[in-house]
């Protein structure tokens, strides 16, 4: 294995450095790589980068992170202490001075560290300005040799570097995101590998399915074995397609626990929708943050109810006025419907019902829905025929029950996260098995009409690399490109 995690690159080695002959070496590269299924990389790889890899804002300590080969040496031209940076020994602290902070550093040699290449790790007071400044004295210090990460980058390089896989990648992503302990354990799974390992077996086993059939084609034999094996070929096949299918039944479950679900407060002008907002909001107090909605009008704040994310979608702050139950504020709870896993559809039950209260009620129908008696505080002006959640957002009455209704139905199954299988939680891997799927349906199709064995052994091939891009054995440079980019900064 070389730098680059390639076995062999004697192909564009000899290149003339002309620029023509740069562009050209880049293009073998690439070429070289899609031959292998793997990342196209550029030089840009071999650069030596810098990040803060602690969060925005003040902390009591931060932390700049470095990666590639010239790191060590860039710490040595600003290192003021004891022992001199390029005969630090891996995976030890100092203590030293960089320009006007004390800070302790630690270098972790290539290819035992988080990228695979040598990293240097700054752990200096957590002011945002003074850790600016040092990444700025680094950057300068280190001109030509050392520039800013971009988001992602490290853990880009663990994944090209062969130190995790793609899907070990995506973990790290989710892990730091995560809003809900369920979240938190899930990626904690992917990131070990559970997810990759299963995959990997099963791509094993169309693998070794594969082998078998070329060897019958390179050695036929008589029909009558032939036909017993299409059998066995269907068998195979068929347990295969059970494990995939289980594994994706999975999903939903998978997804609310990774992203929590959303949703959206409907119903009419002064029910209560924004006091209802407030109610559930300060009454937990682990909200983890509040962000703008997708839609200019809305906003968003995620809470965690025991374990389930739940992002709250609300018109908050923007009054809706009359024109709510007409044109613009119906538009308006369609949209908030249409982002929305979960409807909570909120009347005021000290009210007579409306014809406004049904047609917004009738926008509801096809959604999950939890049907919310507001106002219980006060004399009930009918009693509802349907089953609702009665609640006051006024006195607080009612919402412990409402939660439960809201987390029921999505953690009903808890079990699941709780069983130490595998769950899955990304969309590109449910699309990726279900792609594998369809493959292998194209193989049973096959052997059930008993077509030629490299017709069969096409069909596995493809089923096999659908399953590599979830560990990005098999992967193009747009997916990359996406995965990672979604990342922060620093990491
Ligand atoms: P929205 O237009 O649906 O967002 O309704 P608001 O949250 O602005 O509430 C409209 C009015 O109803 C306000 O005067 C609130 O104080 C009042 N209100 C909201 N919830 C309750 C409740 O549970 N009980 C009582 N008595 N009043 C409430």
């Amino acid at each position: 294995m070389n730098y680059y995690g390639f076995k062999k690159r004697t192909e564009y080695m000899h290149c003339p450095p002309s620029v023509k002959g740069r562009a050209r070496k880049i293009a073998l590269e690439m070429a070289w790589a899609r031959a292998l299924g793997r990342f196209p990389f550029s030089d840009l790889m071999k650069e030596t980068i810098a990040a803060i890899a602690t969060a925005p804002g003040n902390g009591g300590v931060g932390m700049i992170r470095i990666s590639g080969p010239e790191g060590i040496s860039v710490l040595e031209t600003l290192w003021e202490g004891e022992v001199r940076p390029t005969s630090f020994e891996s995976r030890r602290i100092y203590v030293g001075r960089i320009a006007f902070d004390q800070v302790l550093a630690f270098v972790m040699k290539a290819p035992s560290s988080y990228t695979g290449e040598d990293v240097v790790e700054i752990q200096a007071h957590g002011g945002r300005r003074g850790l600016e400044l040092l990444l700025e004295t680094l950057l300068k210090a280190g001109a030509g040799r050392l520039r800013m990460a971009n988001p992602g980058e490290f853990t880009q390089r663990a994944f090209v570097n062969g130190r995790i896989d793609l899907a070990q990648a995506e973990a790290v992503a989710d892990l730091i995101s995560a809003s809900s302990e369920q979240a938190v354990t899930l990626a904690g799974r992917q990131l070990e590998g559970r997810l990759s390992e299963y995959v990997g077996k099963l791509r094993n086993e169309i693998k070794v399915m594969r082998a078998q059939m070329e060897a019958m084609i390179d050695f036929p034999e008589d029909e009558d074995v032939q036909g017993l094996r299409y059998e066995e070929v269907l068998e195979r096949l068929q347990s295969l397609e059970t494990r995939i299918r289980s594994l994706l039944t999975t999903y939903e479950e998978g997804r609310y626990l990774r992203e929590g679900i959303r949703v959206a407060l409907v119903g009419k002008p002064n029910v209560g929708k924004s006091s209802l907002f407030n109610a559930l909001l300060n009454d937990d107090r682990s909200i983890v943050h509040s962000t703008p909605g997708t839609t200019r009008d809305t906003v968003e704040e995620v809470l965690d109810f025991s374990g389930l994310s739940v992002r709250f979608i609300d018109t908050a702050g923007i009054r809706e006025g009359r024109d709510a139950i007409e044109g613009e504020g119906i538009q308006r709870s369609q949209r908030k419907i249409d982002q929305s896993d979960l409807i909570l559809f909120i009347f005021d039950v000290s009210r007579p019902w409306e014809e406004a209260d049904e047609r917004i009620r009738t926008l509801t129908t096809a959604r999950r829905t939890v049907l919310v008696a507001n106002k219980s505080d006060l004399p009930p002006a009918f009693d509802p025929l349907f089953p609702a959640v009665r609640v006051s957002a006024k006195t607080g009455q009612g919402l412990a029950e409402l939660k439960e209704a809201i987390r029921r139905p999505y953690l009903g199954r808890e079990s699941r996260v709780q069983d130490p299988g595998v769950t899955l939680s990304n969309l590109r891997h449910r699309v990726a098995l279900e792609k594998g799927l369809e493959a292998l349906d194209c193989v049973a199709e096959g052997a059930r009409e008993k077509r030629s064995l490299e017709m069969l052994a096409a069909d596995l091939s493809l089923a096999m690399n659908r399953l590599g891009e979830i560990t990005g054995e098999v992967t193009n440079d747009e997916i990359l490109g996406e995965i990672f980019s979604k990342f922060c900064i620093g990491k």
